[in-house]
């Protein structure tokens, strides 16, 4: 058993810790505020090669591992969950798929911009009546021949407006129930593809989430990513990955608002004392300091599992229902170390806080995770 970090790790941690100083850090509340999309700071990870660190550098892509996406998703989520959501998006839902599933001119024509960041990616799989149960896809993918005719509502998607591949999962053969489900890859401007306005949300708000409209959209035949009916599988074996990504997602949600109670619990005074000496303080601490602990073993094992080649469905489960609840408990108790400073927009917390929900809702709610998880376990 090896506890230690490559070289290449810890050189990775300080490249993406120094760029969510420097370039995340600046404007993160405005952003939050005004919901704005953070395009610059995207356009900056994509030259880094961070929006397709996975990918073989045959595609484009840095050839990483999945122990550095998690690092990185942590560094960059410690400061702002608005921009590690679309690394995470771009990264594990779609270039990982496309690698993985798509065909070598898919690969091609997809994939390279995608993973050189000159691209970004959404995944399309919720509809307004299929979260949770991702089966019940009422969008249709008719077989016309060449082509699929696409029709229905895709919601919530991630990167709506902002990107131009798009990985839409549909119904093609609704007798065959889920393995009558495709993935098809559309493309922004397609005739009959409309993005709905952006959805005003209680955190992510810098994310750019849009509902999905598509009328008698003509999908050619070589945009579909596997076999027929390869669809609910694909969306499946790539959300395993994806996470992996919002687990670290929410690991570096809990440990942001954890350096930050630290640093200002040294700071505040109350009787005469600063708060650090107080041990009711230093007992939040402490469950934060051990909880984080845990959730980035956690993170760790499940990136370790996948880069081995071995099944990690269960860890990947595990590492996001145990890291998503951390945020929530660490964020609040950051909130409540902060007093009523933690209360306002300057001091991060409250945003963070905020931030911290979405990750026991999306990539499978919380509940979700704990109904993989318990399949494996009664197996
Ligand atoms: C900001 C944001 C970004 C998102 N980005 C994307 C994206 O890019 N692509 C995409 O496809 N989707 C995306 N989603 C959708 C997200 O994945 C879904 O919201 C999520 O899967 C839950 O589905 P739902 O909202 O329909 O809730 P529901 O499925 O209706 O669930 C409601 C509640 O019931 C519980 N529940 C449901 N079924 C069960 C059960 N069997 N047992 C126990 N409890 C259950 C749930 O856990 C939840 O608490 C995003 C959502 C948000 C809010």
């Amino acid at each position: 058993m090896q506890f230690e970090l490559t070289e290449e790790h810890l050189l990775i941690r300080q490249a993406a810790r120094d760029f969510a100083q420097t370039e995340l850090k600046p404007g993160v509340i405005e952003r939050d505020e005004h919901q704005k999309f953070p395009a610059e700071q995207v356009k900056k990870l994509g030259e880094l090669g961070f929006l397709g660190m996975m990918v073989s550098p045959q595609y484009g892509g840095s050839g990483m591992d999945a122990i550095s996406y998690s690092i990185v998703m942590e560094e960059l989520s410690k400061v702002d969950a608005s921009t590690s959501v679309v690394v995470s998006v771009n990264n594990s839902l779609v270039c990982y798929g496309l690698e993985k599933y798509g065909t070598e001119a898919q690969k091609q024509k997809f994939l390279v911009p995608l993973a050189q960041g000159e691209k970004i990616g959404a995944f399309c799989l919720s509809e307004p009546e299929a979260g949770s149960d991702a089966t019940s896809q009422h969008t249709t993918a008719i077989d016309m021949g060449d082509h699929y005719l696409l029709n229905g509502t895709k919601n919530w998607i991630t990167n709506g407006s902002t990107a131009s591949t798009y990985i839409v999962m549909a119904q093609t053969d609704a007798s065959k129930k889920h393995r009558g489900i495709n993935a098809l890859i559309v493309e922004k401007g397609m005739e009959g593809f409309t993005v709905g306005p952006k959805e005003n949300k209680l955190g992510i708000r810098g994310s750019d989430t849009h509902s999905l409209m598509f009328t008698d959209v003509k999908v050619p035949k070589e945009n579909r990513i596997g076999e027929d009916g390869f669809g609910f599988k694909f969306a499946m074996a790539t959300l395993e990955g994806g996470r992996i990504g919002i687990a670290s997602q929410a690991l570096g949600i809990a440990s942001g608002a954890y350096e930050l109670s630290v640093q200002y619990a040294k700071e505040r005074k109350a009787f005469g004392k600063t708060l650090a000496d107080l041990q009711a303080i230093q007992f939040k601490l402490a469950d934060m300091a051990t909880e984080i602990e845990a959730a980035r073993l956690l993170c760790y094992r499940a990136a370790w599992l996948k880069d081995n080649g071995l099944p990690y469905a269960q860890a990947a489960s595990m590492a996001k229902l145990f890291a998503s609840e951390t945020a929530m408990r660490t964020t609040v108790e950051a909130v409540q170390i902060h007093g009523g400073y933690g209360f306002v927009k300057e001091y991060h917390v409250e945003r963070l806080m905020r931030d911290a929900k979405i990750t026991q809702i999306y990539e499978g709610t919380s509940e979700i995770q704990r109904i993989v998880i318990s399949r494996e376990v009664l197996k």
